[in-house]
């Protein structure tokens, strides 16, 4: 009778919630000894969502980008200092220290990038704008403008066993900074890992209650709360997708689900690498990293070698050396290169894909049945052996068979569109790898790839040594793919927030949509007031607060001096006849820096005061030409105030437009200044 305490909790409706059952057994993946038992037996799940809709949703909500990003930050620090204790009970998974570097460090590593994205890429507000504002009326008195709100609704994600870890956080990180509050149901098999997070963070108090809840054990029952504000992220086997996708709630409740299933991801060893290319040692050492880290339980590992059909032979010996040095075993063992699979159940379907391939492939290296083991008994741990297969011509399981541990099989081209045919038979992959030093080829592969593929990596001598690998989702760049990947698409940057946000097309006159965004729109009220708004700190900046300049005369002196000063003596500014011939300008112009930098003249307040610097312009364009003789004026006006959080200043970016005599816009740009937060003369 196992001890009470090895029953994993759910963390429910803000407590902790012990199974009104004994469980079912979770057994280490390498000895076979009962780690704990996991049961949602008595589980509430309907509180479970009304818990996250009423009061981990509000709490987020109220809450900017800056805010959140700023909770997830102090999240992966707190954890970070933890996490001795996660990677000694990551190895009750089968996982190597290296393999729970990738589920642990790579899943902090993922919470800090959506920190400094949501800090750097997104507003210090609720809404985000997305494009630019659309004119919809001659008169300026109607526009539209594209936001994104938070969406009052549940994100649930429901994950696989392989990483317990990253699994989670890559999903909770875009959903919090989404606004959205997140229930985590990880996979049984591994869950005590997850529960050991979600207990650390819980205990942390970081993030507002409700905002993220556990549930260990069954799931059954979960999509039947949920409704067209929810959504589900689902990874694992495109079986149970297929079960989620037909759930009434996805089919008519719209409840958005995304997927990422099996993946029959490829590597192409480009034709033009010889046996002598340090190209043939990269590519065949991604291919031995990705059958062997996590004993190859990755989504993103490679399934299809593929390769000129006159290296086949090189390839293949180079892997078998290869893996001949990959020592299996007890994963804590420092010899040990690779560890268990999660459960002999996982090591069975493995055995059983194995077998399904060989009915068009033959095994060249390793053995279903045996593998010589350090530290381990091959019994009671789920250990197997790499396995190399190599295609037999027209073999079909190979694109179809997903053996979800440490094997690959080797398919041979003769053509390029042969590999890139071969690529596509797997009907659509998380990741592809491509490895040549030829651009041509690079071109013409990765074009053909691109369209059965979420990411592509092209690997060569040039970028090796920076290259974070074929099988390494990245925070920043999309992950998921299309067809038999799932469809889904997560991170991606803030792309991936922008997936659990509501997009909306607002359309109204220029002051509802400043009063409606918070930022101001072009064509609504400006306040002119007889203090100049460099002179006030970003607490007294106000949307909207602008100044107009006098006008000033551009002379054909200050064009001649300004070409002389900078060295900047395109004929347009100084060669009177090749002006006049020049179609657009028919004549000598002011160089359009010379015309921002007047501009800057005609709006600054010289005196020292809160505008600390100025860190740039955006969207700078060059309107209409200004001749000698011209006059200009500028007016200058605040767009938007975002305070920085840690520090004691703010970035004010200002709307500027410079005009002619006639009124006609000479140049318009944002200019983007940092202003303290406070000021006293
Ligand atoms: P499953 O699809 O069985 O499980 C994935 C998740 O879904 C688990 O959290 C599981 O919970 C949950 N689940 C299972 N049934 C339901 C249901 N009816 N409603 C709601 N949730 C459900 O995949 P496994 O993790 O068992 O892996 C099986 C195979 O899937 C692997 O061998 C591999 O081939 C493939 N796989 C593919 C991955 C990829 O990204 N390409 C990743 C992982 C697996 P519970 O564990 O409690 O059953």
């Amino acid at each position: 009778m196992p001890a009470a305490t090895s029953l994993l909790e759910s963390y429910a409706a803000g407590r902790w919630h012990h199974a009104s059952d004994e469980g079912t057994p979770l057994r280490d993946a390498a000895t076979g000894e009962e780690v704990a038992r996991i049961s949602s037996a008595g589980l509430d799940l309907g509180a479970m969502v009304a818990h996250a809709r009423t009061v981990g949703g509000p709490a987020l909500r109220d809450l900017t980008f800056h805010e959140r990003a700023g909770l997830l930050k102090q999240l992966a620090k707190h954890l970070m200092a933890g996490k001795d204790e996660l990677y000694d009970l990551s190895l009750r998974t089968g996982a190597t220290r290296r393999d729970s570097a990738v589920d642990i460090d790579g899943g902090f590593g993922t919470v800090f990038s959506y920190a400094s994205k949501g800090t750097r890429e997104l507003p210090n507000d609720t809404v985000l704008l997305d494009g630019p504002l659309e004119p919809l009326g001659k008169g300026g008195t109607f526009v539209g403008q594209h936001l994104y709100t938070s969406r009052p609704g549940v994100a649930v994600q429901i994950n696989a066993f392989n990483f317990p870890v990253w699994g989670m956080l890559e999903k909770l990180a875009p959903a919090l900074l989404a606004g959205l509050p997140t229930i985590v149901k990880p996979a049984s098999q591994t869950a005590y890992l997850t529960e050991l997070v979600v207990r650390r963070i819980v205990e942390s108090r970081i993030l507002p209650e409700g905002t993220l809840q556990l549930l260990c054990g069954s799931a059954g029952g979960l999509l039947d709360e949920l409704t067209v504000q929810d959504s589900v992220a689902f990874t694992g086997s495109a079986h149970t997708a297929g079960l989620l996708r037909t759930h009434t709630n996805v089919l008519h409740g719209g409840v958005r689900l995304g997927v990422e299933a099996d993946s029959l991801n490829c590597s192409i060893l480009g034709p033009d690498v010889s046996a002598d290319d340090p190209e043939l040692d990269l590519f065949v050492k991604g291919v031995v990293a990705e059958m062997t880290v996590k004993a190859g339980q990755k989504c993103t590992a490679i399934r299809r070698t593929i390769v000129p059909a006159a290296m086949a032979d090189v390839v293949i010996e180079a892997i078998a050396a290869r893996l001949a040095k990959v020592a299996v075993g007890n994963p804590a063992h420092d010899d040990v290169r690779m560890g268990a699979l999660a459960s002999l159940e996982q090591r069975d379907e493995v055995r059983k894909a194995v077998q399904a391939l060989r009915a068009s492939a033959d095994l060249v290296y390793g053995d279903p049945d045996r593998v010589d083991l350090v530290d381990a008994d091959a019994e009671r741990g789920a250990f197997l052996s790499p396995m190399l297969l190599r295609a037999r011509p027209g073999a079909v399981e190979p694109h179809d068979v997903e053996p979800f541990g440490p094997v690959s099989t080797v398919l041979t081209y003769e053509s390029l569109d042969e590999a890139v045919e071969l690529a596509a038979r797997g009907k659509g992959s998380l990741v592809g790898s491509l490895v040549t030093h030829d651009p041509g080829v690079a071109r013409t592969v990765v074009l053909g790839l691109a369209p059965w593929h979420g990411r592509i990596l092209v690997l060569d001598r040039d970028d090796a040594s920076e290259s974070t690998g074929h099988g390494s989702p990245l925070p920043v760049l999309v992950h998921g793919g299309p067809g038999r990947a799932g469809g889904g698409e997560e991170l991606g940057g803030v792309r991936g927030v922008l997936h659990h946000m509501q997009r909306t097309a607002v359309q109204g006159s220029p002051d509802m949509l400043t009063a409606v965004t918070g930022r101001w729109t072009k064509g609504s009220a400006r306040a002119e007031d007889t203090v100049h708004p460099f002179r006030k700190s970003l607490a007294e900046l106000r949307i909207g607060d602008s100044v107009v300049s006098p006008p000033r005369e551009v002379t054909r002196a200050d064009i001649d001096s300004f070409a002389e000063l900078t060295g900047d003596t395109f004929y347009a500014h100084t060669d009177e006849t090749a002006a006049a011939a020049n179609p657009l300008f028919g004549g000598i112009v002011a160089h359009g820096y010379l015309v921002v930098s007047l501009a800057a003249g005609l709006f600054v307040d010289p005196d020292p005061g809160p505008v600390l610097a100025n860190f740039g312009v955006d969207g700078l364009r060059f309107l209409t030409p200004v001749k000698a003789g011209d006059s200009i004026a500028v007016t200058l006006t605040v767009k938007e105030i975002t305070p920085r959080t840690s520090a004691d200043y703010g970035e004010v970016r200002w709307d500027a437009v410079v005009t002619n005599a006639e009124g006609a816009p000479v140049a318009t740009y944002d200019v983007l200044t940092l202003v303290a937060k406070e000021w006293s003369a």
